[in-house]
């Protein structure tokens, strides 16, 4: 450990990029998942892989019927696939966060749906009863989950409350006995219609209306579901409402304390992100492996299509962006499995950047396969409406942008309040005291660099031009920020388009910061040798810096005022109003 590093260790990395700071303590070496559990990993890769191959067709039926049949669902409890994450006392298989991801990205190679159907239970539906429940809840449900007799939903979202979740409906009043009635509808839940465990977040009166989550079985009295409902895509998960008729819960199935169900909500979304990040990088390998082989076996012009520059250019792309994807994944996972308490903007920025980068990836698999791509008969049609869902659910991109931006602007709007108690009338001063972030982050950052070798010393020398992109990439975001504090202060809040830019560029740099943690550990234990990694390197930071650029210089020229003026007219005139007729 370097001169103040272990001090800094468990700072969130992400969020002192907005402040010029690499935090990058926990990158080099880059975290890697332990050898025993390397071990357990191939056994369970390898059952994956032996139950799953060969089934497209079976896959293909599910998602034209919009449902797995009982027997699939009985064969995925008995290799195992609801115990992932449950410690081995209460009977599970107890892997990391990391193995966790890495068993989805398996899945998720041959079926979405089957993705989601293990993940909402691991990820979301029983992860609060693993984070926050007692002993007694432990012992009493984990068990059944493990082995499947009980499969998990997590019930937040309900029609008037979706991304705005604190407003739900649903309340629990306590009775005289300290038990609960519990009354309301949610909507769109995954396993729904299977789950006998319900993670169930409602409003209490107790605390002044604040959320409280409770543990819900399917048995008890006054618990409904409502039909699957038809989707475009995953449509082989059971997605249903979930009803609660004054449903009386114990006492003591209340998860967490009392009126902090929004923490316990946010904790589970937060952890869980690794699982939708694994299965996206999954997906996207299989989509490269599919990709490659049609390129190469499909000839126009006298050639295989491989051997046309636009469709390298698609294969490099997706290649890259998978390789990124899996970098921040496997970095956030590691964040969790060592116990660190602030990767929430680590895990907001993985979720955005790797649905995104499937999406492109699917959509780039599907170009590369012309007709054949748009036809049901082949994978890529399914892909592409599988993989929509995941901008939109477990926080939508949008939010979690604003998340991203918000929260690590906060860290450096107090970082520039104790420099202006220090300074006192300069930093009022907008000329004088321009900048002083980005100084403040610079002194701080002497004490734990060794002056003169630049702040990414530990990035391989062979990766020095991409170190020094990010390195002024990362200068240029915090000056950036410094700029919107000083123009905005308070009023950030409500300049969702600064923020987006500026969480944008955060994510861009985040994303290369691990890549090139990543690719540096190839390139020490393979002494070089590692051209492929390297153009991966190459190609992520030109592109990372085109965009951090084009965002950066975007805010302070851009077309906001219109943008925003548009779109207000358009909505009070409510259609598009212009014809050539
Ligand atoms: C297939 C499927 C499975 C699901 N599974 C579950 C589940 O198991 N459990 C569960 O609880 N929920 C589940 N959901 C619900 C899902 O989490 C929500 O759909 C999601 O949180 C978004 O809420 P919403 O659909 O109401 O969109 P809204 O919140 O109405 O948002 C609509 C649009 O407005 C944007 N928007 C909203 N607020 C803002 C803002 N402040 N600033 C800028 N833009 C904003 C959003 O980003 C989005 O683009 C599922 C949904 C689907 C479709």
């Amino acid at each position: 450990m370097e001169n103040g590093a272990d001090m800094k260790i468990d700072m969130s990395p992400a969020k002192g990029l907005f402040m010029g700071e690499f935090r990058d303590s926990r990158l080099f070496p880059f975290p890697k998942i332990s050898a025993a559990e390397r071990e357990t990993l191939s056994m369970v890769i390898e059952s994956i892989d032996r139950f799953m191959a060969g089934k497209d067709a079976q896959f293909r039926s599910f998602d034209e019927n919009g449902a797995q049949t009982a027997e699939y669902l009985e064969e995925l409890k008995a290799l195992g696939l609801f115990s992932l994450i449950i410690p081995a006392e209460h009977e599970g298989l107890g892997l990391s966060n990391s193995g966790y991801s890495r068993v989805l990205q398996q899945t998720s190679r041959y079926d979405g749906s089957t993705s989601l159907t293990i993940g909402a239970h691991s990820s979301i539906g029983m992860k609060a009863l693993l984070l926050f429940g007692t002993d007694g809840q432990k012992a009493r449900y984990l068990p059944r989950l493990a082995s499947g007799e009980l499969i998990a939903a997590f019930c937040l979202t309900e029609s008037g409350s979706g991304s705005d979740a604190a407003s739900v409906k649903t309340y629990a009043t306590k009775n005289a006995d300290g038990s609960w009635s519990l009354t309301g509808e949610k909507i769109w839940i995954t396993n729904g219609g299977t789950a006998g465990f319900f993670t169930v977040f409602a409003k209490t009166e107790s605390d002044g209306g604040r959320m409280t989550a409770f543990i819900v079985e399917r048995d008890w009295q006054g618990v409904s579901s409502g039909p699957k409902e038809d989707k475009m895509g995953i449509r082989a998960s059971c997605t249903t409402t979930v009803r609660f008729d004054s449903v009386k819960v114990p006492a003591d199935c209340v998860l967490g304390e009392e009126g902090k169900g929004f923490k316990v909500a946010m904790a589970v979304l937060n952890n869980g992100r690794t699982g939708l990040g694994g299965g996206c990088v999954g997906a996207m390998k299989r989509l490269i492996e599919l990709s490659i082989a049609q390129a190469i076996q499909r000839k126009q012009f006298g050639k295989s299509i491989s051997e046309f520059q636009l469709i390298k250019e698609k294969i490099a792309l997706m290649t890259t962006l998978c390789f990124a994807s899996e970098s921040i994944v496997a970095f956030v996972g590691s964040l969790i499995d060592a116990g660190v308490e602030d990767f929430s903007v680590e895990a907001a920025m993985s979720k955005v950047f790797v649905s995104e980068s499937l999406w492109t990836v699917a959509d780039e698999a599907l170009q590369i396969a012309g007709g054949n791509g748009f036809m049901k008969e082949f994978p890529y049609e399914r892909v592409v409406r599988d993989c929509r869902i995941n901008r939109i659910f477990e926080g939508t991109n949008e939010i979690l942008r604003l998340y991203v931006g918000l929260s690590g602007m906060k860290d450096s709007g107090e970082a520039l309040k104790d420099i202006a108690r220090g300074i006192g009338g300069i930093f009022n001063d907008p000329i004088k005291g321009f900048g002083m972030l980005t100084s403040y982050a610079t002194k701080k950052l002497s004490q734990v660099t060794p002056i003169g070798r630049g702040s990414l010393w530990r990035v391989s020398p062979l990766l020095k031009q991409e170190a020094l992109v990010l390195e002024q990439g990362t200068a240029r975001l915090s000056q950036a920020v410094e700029a919107a504090l000083r123009k905005h202060g308070k009023g950030i809040i409500g300049e969702q388009l600064v923020t987006k830019r500026i969480a944008d560029s955060a994510i861009d740099l985040f994303v290369g910061m691990c890549l090139l943690a990543r690719v540096s550990d190839i390139a020490s234990s393979s002494g070089g040798e590692c051209s492929d990694e390297l153009s991966i390197a190459r190609i992520y930071m030109q592109l990372a810096r085109n965009r951090v650029s084009a965002n950066l210089k975007g805010l302070v020229r851009n077309s906001d005022r219109d943008v925003i003026r548009l779109s207000d007219s358009m909505c009070s005139r409510g259609a598009y109003p212009w014809d050539v007729l």
